[in-house]
């Protein structure tokens, strides 16, 4: 089984990819900052991928064994918004009836879905020494799928599928091996209703509602967790599920804010899931680990990960 821990593009080093490499881990994953900021920071990622700094970190990350991977809330960058004064019909229609460019698309458009793919081939083909999965998910809110009369019927997840169909087709054109991941995330958490041809996409199950929902009962979550998981799996089916989960993710617990807030791992209720997605089938695990980088370092000494490595053992 697979694990892997992800960062923010500015908080890669030479010894984050020491302490990755050296506690055994599998997959360094590099996460530009998602929220209304997405675009940007992708934009910024894609900026830092030019330089030859970035680009002999990403090699040394590679030459220490490390899998490269880059998960970004990719829509609004996918989608250019400059286009929105001659093409409103490309954008994303709000429940009010009115079409808008604040986030994701009209995936009903066929000029805009193929545009979509189009961009998305070119990101991937930018994204350096990246492995053959990528993590272009929609934008990141909540109902910010599209409501116009063709789109209303689709769920967000049907959406979701839609968009990554065509997305995927077309990086496979330029790298016929590529996957795509299907975020099941928050409004996504459904898998989609579509009749369907997943070959390529893989699960991608995050469980972000699991820190924001307080107080539950750890075993009646695991229940409610395992039942949503199954028709997920149902649909996208076991090889390369992957989870992505919050354990190390000290920008969740900072709630984003620098500076960052001290990190205490969970690691009995860490060690506790782990045994739990292993069971359901899951093929890897990774965790966010953001917030823990040389400013963190600063503050409060370095983050111990070994205990991540150790919980798969
Ligand atoms: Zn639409």
């Amino acid at each position: 089984m697979k694990n892997g821990m992800i960062i923010h593009p500015g908080e890669l080093s030479k010894k984050w990819i020491d302490r990755l490499a050296d506690a055994g881990i599998d997959t360094l994953g590099i996460h530009p900052e998602g929220g209304k900021d997405a675009p940007k920071t992708l934009e910024r990622l894609l900026s830092l991928l030019e330089t030859p700094e970035y680009r002999a970190l990403i090699d040394y990350a590679r030459s220490r064994g490390l899998e490269v991977e880059y998960e970004c809330h990719a829509a609004g960058y996918l989608m250019d918004k400059s286009l929105f004064a001659d093409h409103p019909e490309y954008f994303w229609m709000y429940a009010a009836g009115e079409r808008v460019s604040d986030w994701n698309f009209c995936v009903s458009n066929a000029d805009a879905l193929s545009l979509f793919a189009k961009r998305a081939a070119s990101l991937a083909l930018a994204l350096y020494g990246s492995s053959k999965n990528f993590y272009f998910w929609m934008d990141d809110g909540r109902g910010i799928h599209c409501h116009c009369p063709k789109c209303r019927a689709l769920s967000p997840s049907d959406q979701q599928y839609i968009a990554l169909r065509a997305a995927l087709d077309e990086i496979r054109r330029h790298i016929p091996d590529a996957r795509l991941a299907y975020l099941a995330y928050i409004d996504t958490i459904t898998p989609p209703t579509l009749a369907h041809n997943v070959g390529g996409l893989f699960l991608e199950y995050a469980p972000f509602e699991k820190y924001t929902a307080k107080g539950e009962d750890s075993a009646i979550r695991i229940e409610r967790e395992r039942a949503m998981i199954a028709p997920l799996l149902e649909y996208f089916g076991r090889e390369d599920a992957k989870v992505l989960e919050y354990w190390y993710d000290n920008s969740l617990f900072s709630r984003w804010k620098k500076p960052p807030a001290r990190f205490v791992l969970d690691e009995k209720a860490m060690s506790a899931d782990i045994r739990d997605y292993r069971a359901i089938g899951f093929d890897r695990i990774s965790t966010f680990a953001c917030f823990l980088g040389e400013d963190y370092e600063e503050l409060y000494g370095e983050a111990d990960i070994t205990p991540f490595r150790k919980a798969f053992e």
